[in-house]
């Protein structure tokens, strides 16, 4: 499957990327975890993306767009990608158009995964992510806790809160994705390529993604 997740942080689009790749053998594709990895293996493209991360600002258009024409290139793409946090703003999006094009690419499917805004932020508060980049288990510590607290389950690695899931930089992603986000949702609906899910549970979010999908 080739597709893409819209979806406010905290609308559950990694949990339901996990689920999906099991389906097909998809590549996974998070911009933020891409970033993230950076980050922490402090790469030029790291030190300049995470001030933005920090605030909960988007990281300029330009930067993604290089990481990602080398991304869809590589051979794990082949049998699909499920596109996740990517991409973020109607710029992204047209430079993304191009790039397929260029790769003779097409997408079959926009999932837009609608959520509230308290869901995601009693959500996001209360997640802990593992801090292993190769592993990046996500934890819950109200709905689904760590068997050793603070230690992965999968990994053994410490588990952590991520430093822009904080309710300051929370409340900032959330504006920032009402601005520039969001309007991707009119803009892949007028391609006619628009599935708008109500993210309340993510097995639901796969049924229904794999049912249009199959159509
Ligand atoms: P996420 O894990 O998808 O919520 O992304 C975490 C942070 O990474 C975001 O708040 C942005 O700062 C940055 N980020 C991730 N994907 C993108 C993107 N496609 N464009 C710009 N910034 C991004």
């Amino acid at each position: 499957m080739k597709i893409i997740l819209l979806g406010s942080p905290g609308a559950g689009k990694g949990t339901v990327s996990k689920l999906l790749i099991a389906h097909d053998g998809s590549a996974h594709i998070s911009t933020g975890d891409m970033l993230r990895n950076n980050v922490k293996e402090g790469t030029p493209l790291g030190k300049k993306a995470k001030e933005y991360m920090d605030r909960g600002d988007l990281v300029p258009d330009s930067l993604i767009m290089d990481m990602m024409e080398e991304r869809l290139q590589e051979p794990d793409c082949k049998k699909g990608f499920i596109l996740d946090g990517f991409p973020r703003t109607i710029p992204q999006a047209e430079a993304l158009g191009g790039l397929l094009k260029k790769l003779s690419l097409t997408i079959d499917l926009v999932v837009n995964m609608e959520i509230g805004k308290q869901v995601v932020l009693d959500r996001l508060t209360t997640r802990r992510t593992c801090s292993n980049a190769a592993c990046q288990a996500i934890y819950n510590v109200k709905t689904m806790p760590t068997k050793v607290a603070g230690i992965c389950d999968k990994c053994g690695s410490p588990v952590i809160q991520r430093s822009d899931e904080t309710e300051e930089a929370i409340l900032n992603r959330l504006a920032t994705y009402n601005k520039q986000t969001a309007p991707l949702i009119d803009y892949y609906n007028k391609k006619g390529k628009l599935l708008t899910i109500e993210a309340v549970s993510s097995d639901g979010v796969v049924k229904a993604i794999t049912g249009s999908l199959s159509k």
